[in-house]
């Protein structure tokens, strides 16, 4: 029987690991944190019984991962729920752009705009499952379904400054502006509309879902997975040299790639390490979560509805903060991102009062406390929030790095999106989950198709691990 060690228990390395176990592989993650999850965990932080993700949330691209589905996860208690509406972008007027899991529903929403969205997103949503085995993996390719690929990849290529243009309504442009800035990544760089595009058609196939008594509900069911197949699971071991790892035919690092540079040392090819070491971080994230009761006051009625609220005001002042947190300066009013899971799950509360889940986008390393800032940007679209918050629970961009070595500077993407990054992962190549080290492979979101619980970089480098094996 082949052995295979996974160094990280993300989403990614727990996908990886399930990948490898079914293929009959005897499997072993090694976790550094005393709790599996990484990115996909849930606790309680403020109230006891209240029930918040810690990191991600929402998930329209987890939720459509093919890779997931074919594992059945639904055996081991993972159940997706869905809002009312999916995502609302409010504006200081009281009016809003609305986001509906349907697009007819969206565009008639959008009014004048409402044509343009059904020419971007009616055709490539239905057609999601299958252009998804072309986007959610490494993009140079020879793709399966290239007619589609083109007809959705060409308004990708744009920077989203351009795409959003083509719309006459701000409701609209801040709608898309909102989703785009997912990336982190300055609106008027070529490709960022891509992962706004990516999201919003993914989302307009499966919704904006949520997981059933949290995020944390992922990792349980990937982890119950891997040990139905006989794999194993430790936690609290930290990796820090390949000299400290068993003797495995395969192994697999759910990390950054610098922490792969770090730990293969001079097993590592030199150019490939020297890549891994070069490897780009994006801009930070700050998190408050905030125990609220009655929920949130919003001005826009659909807010209320939403499981996700975007706050930036108009698509102008988005793309100047995503631009001033790229240039390492933080906005007086940064870019927010508000969840309310437990409208779609609402065992997440506690009689009337209600974790909602917030980030600010903030430069890297971000030493400041944006925790005012975050309040004051709810304040702005729902007057008297402030009176209604009973706790909060912080965790700033030093923290997550020491939450999760990968969210270093507090980049919760593992690296900066640029074109080469989102293009190719860590170094120019076809194969972004090979190291340059035979047996050895890199499954993080570091590599295409980058962040998300969605699994398809650890399904992709299985995938590699396994043709390996059989070599
Ligand atoms: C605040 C926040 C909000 C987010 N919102 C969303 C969202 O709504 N939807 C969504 O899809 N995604 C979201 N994400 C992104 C998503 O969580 C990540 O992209 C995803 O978790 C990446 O998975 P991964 O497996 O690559 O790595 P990670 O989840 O980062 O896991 C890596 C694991 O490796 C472990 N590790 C690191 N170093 C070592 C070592 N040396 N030895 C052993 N173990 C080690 C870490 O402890 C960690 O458990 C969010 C992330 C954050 C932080």
């Amino acid at each position: 029987m082949s052995t295979a060690v996974v160094v990280g228990a993300g989403p990614n390395g727990l996908a990886a690991g399930a990948a490898l176990a079914r293929a009959g592989v005897d499997v072993t993650v090694l976790e550094a944190a005393d709790e599996i999850g990484g990115g996909t965990r849930s606790g309680e932080a403020i109230l006891p019984g209240l029930l918040h993700d810690h990191c991600s949330a929402i998930h329209p691209m987890a939720v459509g991962s093919g890779f997931l589905q074919s594992l059945d996860l639904q055996r081991y208690g993972l159940r997706w729920r869905l809002p009312e509406i999916d995502c609302v972008h409010p504006l200081d007027d009281g009016s809003a752009g609305v986001l509906h899991r349907s697009v007819t529903d969206t565009a008639v929403g959008l009014g004048a705009d409402g044509r343009r969205w059904r020419q971007l997103f009616a055709g490539p949503s239905t057609a999601y499952d299958t252009l998804s085995e072309d986007i959610l993996g490494p993009l140079l390719r020879v793709p399966r379904h290239p007619i589609r690929l083109a007809r959705f990849g060409i308004p990708a290529l744009v920077p989203a400054t351009v795409l959003a243009r083509t719309f006459t309504r701000e409701q609209t442009r801040a709608l898309f502006g909102g989703v785009a800035a997912h990336g982190f990544r300055p609106l008027h760089h070529p490709l960022s509309a891509s992962i706004g595009l990516g999201i919003l058609t993914a989302g307009h196939r499966h919704g904006w879902a949520v997981a059933e008594g949290g995020s944390r509900r992922i990792t349980d069911a990937l982890a119950a997975l891997i040990v139905d197949l006989g794999g194993k699971i430790e936690t609290g071991v930290r990796v820090r040299s390949v000299s400290e790892l068993p003797r495995t035919d395969v192994t697999v690092y759910d990390l950054a790639p610098s922490a792969v540079a770090d730990i293969l040392g001079d097993h590592l090819p030199p150019r490939i390490a020297r890549a891994y070491r070069r490897f780009r971080r994006g801009p930070g994230a700050f998190k408050v979560d905030f125990a609220v009761e009655g929920g949130v006051p919003w001005t826009a009625e659909p807010a209320r509805r939403a499981g996700t609220v975007h706050l930036g005001g108009g698509f102008a002042e988005i793309t100047a903060n995503e631009r001033a947190i790229n240039d390492g300066h933080m906005p007086a009013r940064p870019f927010v991102l508000v969840g309310q899971q437990y409208l779609a799950d609402p065992q997440r509360s506690v009689g009337d009062i209600h974790p909602v889940w917030s980030y600010a986008h903030v430069p890297y390393g971000y030493t400041g406390d944006a925790t005012e800032a975050i309040t004051a940007q709810i304040e702005r679209f729902a007057p008297g929030f402030r009176d209604r918050i009973v706790g909060t629970s912080v965790r700033t961009t030093t923290e997550f790095a020491e939450h999760n070595p990968n969210y270093v500077g507090g980049d919760i993407m593992t690296g900066a999106k640029t074109i080469s990054q989102l293009v190719f992962g860590p170094r120019p190549t076809l194969n972004p989950y090979d190291t340059g080290l035979p047996g050895h492979f890199l499954c993080s979101a570091a590599t295409p198709p980058g962040p998300g619980a969605h699994g398809m970089c650890g399904a992709h480098a299985a995938a590699r691990a396994l043709a390996h094996l059989r070599r």
